[in-house]
Order: structure tokens, then C-alpha cells, then sequence
């Protein structure tokens, strides 16, 4: 009977075995000849006795190049001198895929630029330090699609395609769409919003964004994915930064579960935040950094400076790595963000930041029709070329609010590694938009 593949996780000594990998190394030592055989799982040590193996399989040894891809039959024997206390003693080695020499040394991160190694990104990724940046990112997604469930959000999805640029600024992506003008989102948000008018009452969307922005910085990319999330009848912008918080908490739970393996490989911890997370308001934000020695001029927008800065007064008072941000001025947020009733230079508007960087935007959202358009009208908007999301707020909009989490931005600060670029599989930068 032919063999099932066994997963080098799953190996016990005395079985006989069917293995599938990549050679990473070939040591040839007289007698003997070991390799080490890598899965998606693990590795495990081939060992050939030149001695007792057959001619066929000396063959293939004798030609194993690195990164082969193979298939190896053996029986997994107790070793003493190997720190996995397991190898396989194999009866035939198969080669699957023949390896040429490689263009860049996977194992090597620090030597080969980051740029080089994009541009050979599945062989980078032969690296199983790279490859546990993937397996931790996927289960940060885990962890907050479960809470989402559990707490009965629906998954939908929303177009990516716009009739109109959302936000409306520069920083858009033109597509050419049947001859007319289209763009690339950049956030998923108003048709969330849309979706809420129609009856669904809480929605998380999971999908890429887009942003044309032509700087270098090791925290954009210009196509991410976001955790984007809408619920009605919510009293007020704090019932969406608790969902917000939970969310958080039971990604980070998931991670230190389930990521044992891969945190150790990169030799990195995950502390779970305390909540709730420090809640810092505008305009006191003002007073906190003059304190820190930075003055904001009453009413302005805070700066990337302002982040750090804050991050530092929350660490020391209150041993926190979140916070969040709210009641940011109006005059910095769209045209759609809910202002404080009576005190309308402020707005339901919340960021949550991580170790000093921006995570998510998001807060309540207007949800009167008059207060729309008086909004648009200051932020100096066509409000022709707005109907198409205004018009539905005449009938009937339940108060509502939302976030959207980018996935990328929350893997890159959790693990500090140097560019947000390694959180992405194939990121796309100004200059680069290949492979
Ligand atoms: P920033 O000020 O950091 O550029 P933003 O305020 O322009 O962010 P939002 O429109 O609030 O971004 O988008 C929501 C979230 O999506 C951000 O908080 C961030 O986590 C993520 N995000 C936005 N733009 C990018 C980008 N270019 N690359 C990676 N993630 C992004
Ligand atoms: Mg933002």
C-alpha cells in the first residue's frame, strides 16, 4: 500500500514514513550523507548510510541540490546527536523538482536588502523566519474573525471598484473603467455605511485598500488590507472602541496560543494589553504633549511626532502599549465623521495607535441628512457627485459607527520588524509592482 504524506510535526520514532519537502542542507561526510528535509511545518534530518543504501538512491543523493524539492520514504529512528532526538533512515529518495543555484541566500535577511529580496520574494520566503510572519498574520485575522462571529458581525463584501473617489484627495488610484473614470477604494467604509441604511446591523468587511501615495515610508504600503467593521443603534463612538478593544484582545490571545513555534523563531513576545486602553480626548491631548515639550497649536492636527510622544505618557502612566484617541478636530476628519453636538470643532472620531503608530481610524458616523450635507458644504464637496451615498440618509439612518483596522500595520508594530513591507506577501511601493 502506498504511503500518505506525513507532516515533519508529526513524526514518531519506529514508523515508517513518507516525507515531502525542500532540501535546505547536504553535508556529505565520507560514510554518511545528511540533509536536512524542511516542510511548511518543520524540518526533520535525513541520514544515508552509503554503505547499506541502494545505487538508485546514492544517485539521487549525489545529486541533491539545495532547495530541491523531494520525497523521501524512510523509518524515523531515536538519534542522540541530534537536538529533535528523531531522524529518518530513508529506503528511497525521489527528487520532485530540481533546484538550480540560488539568486539570493534565503537565510541571510540582514545581508541581502530588503529590495533584493522582493524581488525573488518566493525564495525570501524559503526562510521559515518569513514564513512565520504569514502564519502569525493570518492567525491575528483568526482571532478577530472569531470574536467578530461570536458576537454575530456578518462577513460581507463590498465593492473595491468606486464611481467616485471616497475620500476624495490626490492620493486615489484611476482605473479606466469601460472608457470612464473609476477608482481603487481607499477604505471600504461608505458602503459599509450603505450596507447599515439597509437593514444589516453589524458587518465586518476584510479586504485590500488602495493608496497612490507616492512617499517612501516604512509604514504605507500602497495596497493593504483592512479589518473594517460598521454596527447600528450605537449610542455613542465608545460602543464601537469597546468592540474595537475586544477585538484586539482576542487576536493577540489567538496569537500567543497558537504562534508558540513561530515567535520563538523570531525571537519575539506578545504581551496581551490590559484594558481598557488609555482613552486620550482633544483638545486635553493639547495640554499632555506641552507637557512633553511639544506645542500643537489649539485646534490643529497632532503628528506622527505626537504619537510617539503620547506613547510615552501612556507607557509610563498608565504601562500600556494601545490607546486610543478621540474627539479629534473636525476640521482634519471627512465630511462624514459625527461632531460633538453644541461643541462642533471636535468629532466622534477615533484613531487607536500601538506602540506610537496609527492602527485604525474610525468612530461615529453622521447619520442625518441635513447634518451630511451641511458637513460636505464646509469641506467644500460637490454635493452632486456625493447623491449617489447622501441620498440614502433620507431614509432612515440608524446612528452608527465603525473602524477599519489595517492587517498589515498591526502584524509590522506587534512583531517590530524594520518595514511594514515584510508583513505584506507581495507589497506594492511606488517602485515596485512586481512580483
Ligand atoms: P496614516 O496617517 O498612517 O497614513 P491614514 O489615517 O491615512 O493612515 P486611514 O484612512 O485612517 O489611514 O486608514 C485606516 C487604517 O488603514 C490606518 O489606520 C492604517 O492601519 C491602515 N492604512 C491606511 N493607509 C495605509 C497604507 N498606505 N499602508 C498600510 N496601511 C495603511
Ligand atoms: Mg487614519
Amino acid at each position: 500500500m502506498k504511503l500518505k504524506r506525513t507532516p515533519t510535526s508529526e513524526l514518531k520514532a519506529g514508523k515508517n514514513v513518507l516525507v515531502k519537502g525542500w532540501v535546505s542542507q547536504v553535508r556529505n561526510l565520507g560514510g554518511l550523507v545528511f540533509f536536512l528535509l524542511r516542510d511548511g511545518y518543520g524540518d526533520i534530518q535525513v541520514t544515508v548510510k552509503k554503505k547499506d543504501a541502494k545505487k538508485g538512491m546514492l544517485d539521487a543523493v549525489s545529486k541533491l541540490a539545495r532547495e530541491s524539492c523531494v520525497t523521501v520514504q524512510g523509518t524515523v529512528k531515536k538519534s542522540k546527536q541530534i537536538s529533535k532526538g528523531i531522524e529518518i533512515i530513508p529506503q528511497s529518495i525521489d527528487i520532485l523538482c530540481k533546484a538550480e543555484p540560488l539568486p539570493i541566500e534565503p537565510s541571510e535577511r540582514i545581508n541581502t536588502s530588503l529590495d533584493k529580496r522582493l524581488d525573488w520574494r518566493s525564495l525570501d520566503l524559503r526562510d521559515p523566519k518569513n514564513l512565520a510572519i504569514f502564519k502569525i498574520e493570518a492567525k491575528l485575522i483568526e482571532g478577530m474573525e472569531e470574536y467578530l462571529r461570536r458576537q454575530g458581525f456578518l462577513q460581507v463584501f463590498t465593492p473595491c471598484i468606486m464611481g467616485a473617489a471616497s475620500e476624495g484627495g490626490a492620493d486615489v488610484f484611476k482605473v479606466d473603467y469601460f472608457g470612464k473614470p473609476a477608482f481603487l477604494r481607499q477604505d471600504p467604509q461608505l458602503h459599509r455605511q450603505l450596507a447599515l441604511i439597509g437593514g444589516l446591523e453589524r458587518i465586518f468587511d476584510i479586504g485590500p485598500s488602495w493608496r497612490a501615495e507616492p512617499h517612501h515610508t516604512a509604514r504605507h504600503l500602497c495596497e493593504h488590507r483592512g479589518i473594517a467593521v460598521e454596527l447600528s443603534f450605537i449610542d455613542d463612538e465608545r460602543d464601537v472602541i469597546m468592540v474595537e478593544e475586544k477585538l484586539i484582545l482576542s487576536a493577540f490571545n489567538r496569537v500567543k496560543k497558537d504562534c508558540k513555534e513561530e515567535l520563538k523563531l523570531l525571537g519575539k513576545k506578545v504581551i496581551v494589553p490590559k484594558t481598557p486602553f488609555p482613552l486620550l480626548e482633544f483638545p486635553k491631548i493639547y495640554d499632555i504633549l506641552e507637557k512633553m515639550g511639544k506645542k500643537i497649536e489649539f485646534g490643529e492636527e497632532y503628528d506622527t511626532e505626537s504619537e510617539k510622544l503620547l506613547w510615552e505618557w501612556v507607557k509610563k502612566k498608565h504601562e500600556n502599549d494601545f490607546y486610543f484617541v478621540n474627539r479629534f478636530p473636525f476640521k482634519v476628519k471627512p465630511f462624514y465623521v459625527m461632531r460633538i453636538d453644541g461643541d462642533p470643532q471636535w468629532a466622534r472620531s477615533t484613531d487607536l495607535l500601538y506602540r506610537g503608530v496609527e492602527q485604525s481610524s474610525g468612530g461615529q458616523r453622521e447619520h442625518r441628512y441635513e447634518k451630511i450635507i451641511e458637513q460636505a458644504k464646509i469641506k467644500g464637496m460637490n454635493l452632486k457627485s456625493l447623491e449617489w451615498f447622501t441620498k440614502f440618509f433620507k431614509y432612515g439612518a440608524p446612528p452608527h459607527g465603525g473602524f477599519c483596522l489595517g492587517l498589515e500595520r498591526l502584524t509590522w508594530m506587534m512583531l517590530d520588524i524594520g518595514n511594514i513591507r515584510e508583513t505584506c506577501l507581495f507589497p506594492r511601493a511606488p517602485e515596485r509592482i512586481l512580483p
